[in-house]
């Protein structure tokens, strides 16, 4: 088992499979952005023997992430084969959810359950400004693919004051027709040259003041199946829900399960902080081994932060940490 010494338990894992992505959302990416030279990332083996190791030392829940992971070359036979050699694993994927419709019926058929699809608004111009890209129709068809496919969606949309507020009663009206979860999640600072600032910043406080405006809310008690950082809201007489998650105006690092390996081996035991464990560096010297990388994973979660105390101190008009969100998987 993976604990540090504030008593906390590892047990998620994010894994992102490459930092490439056909979109460039305002808020994640810079377009001057310098990616990863491909010898850097790590090849599907490497992430295998990782995962391999990591479900060794207890960790239960994967998500696979990027840049777009369906971006990168092989993804869905990569996933196909995560799952027949680790058929106990929660396996998840965060995808803008634009190149996935030629492998849904595959990834139903591997036995994907859950996908986190992200979209920001419902307006295609909107969707345009955002992304860089005129995608929506794409994803919508998408969402709607994977309901019928029998795999869970989550959506997830930043929340952001003076662009996407205005459409709250829409997703709430898509989560009320659809059995999805809707999920808001609110703006973080990150990266050297970020879009953040409070004017723009819309808390989940005033999200589910306003939804609560539209529909009725009722609160979903955290039980095994309902825990993690989202508030999670019924909506009444809809099909699916309201969730909120709020790393910055309210901090769950308490019960932060979490660690993530970028697409080039760097181990982040906190989103927030830029302190990496370099794993490549291990999993490519020969004399080195799977004992070694245990040791890494084990000792660095012992120092594992708490993230809120970095955004408390980060200095004004720069991101809490230097890496931005495509380079980390969110
Ligand atoms: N490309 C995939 C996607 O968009 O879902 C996976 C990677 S993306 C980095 C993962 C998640 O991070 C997305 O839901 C995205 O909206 C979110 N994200 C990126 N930058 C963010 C920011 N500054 N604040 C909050 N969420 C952010
Ligand atoms: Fe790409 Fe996802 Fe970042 Fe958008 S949020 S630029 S889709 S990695």
């Amino acid at each position: 088992m993976l604990t540090d010494n504030l008593g906390r338990t590892v047990s998620y894992l994010r894994l992102s499979v490459t930092d490439r992505c056909n979109l460039r959302c305002v808020y994640c990416m810079t377009h001057d952005f310098k990616f990863i030279p491909h010898p850097r990332i790590l090849r599907y083996e490497e992430m295998h023997r990782l995962i391999d190791i990591a479900a060794g030392l207890g960790i239960s829940k994967l998500r696979l992430t990027g840049g777009e992971p369906f971006a990168r070359k092989g993804f869905p036979d990569f996933v196909a084969k995560i799952l027949t050699r680790h058929p106990e694993l929660d396996l998840r994927i965060t995808t803008n959810g634009t190149l996935v419709e030629p492998h849904l019926e595959k990834l139903a058929a591997i036995g994907v359950k859950r996908l986190n699809i992200s979209l920001d608004t419902l307006d295609a111009n909107k969707y345009k400004e955002i992304t860089g890209f005129d995608q929506l129709d794409k994803v919508l068809r998408t969402i709607k693919s994977s309901i019928e496919a029998g795999i869970q969606v989550k959506i997830n949309a930043v929340a952001m004051k003076g662009v996407n507020d205005s459409e709250l009663k829409d997703f709430l009206d898509l989560a009320t027709k659809y059995p999805i979860d809707m999920r808001f999640i609110e703006f973080m600072p990150m990266g050297e040259d970020t879009r953040w600032n409070s004017n723009v910043f819309w808390s989940a406080k005033d999200i589910l003041e306003q939804s609560r405006s539209y529909k009725n809310l009722i609160p979903v008690a955290e039980t095994a199946g309902n825990k993690g950082p989202a508030r999670i809201y019924d909506i009444d007489g809809g099909k699916g829900r309201l969730g909120l998650i709020s790393p910055v105006s309210s901090h769950f690092c308490g019960t932060c399960n979490r660690l993530r390996i970028t697409a080039e081996g760097k181990l982040r035991t906190c989103l927030f902080s830029d302190k990496v464990y370099n794993l490549r560096g291990i999993l490519r010297n020969p004399k080195l081994g799977d004992e070694q990388i245990l040791e890494v994973l084990r000792r660095s979660t012992v120092n594992k932060p708490l993230g809120y105390r970095l955004l408390e101190n980060k200095e004004k008009n720069h991101g809490v940490c230097d890496t931005q969100m495509s380079a980390i998987g969110g």
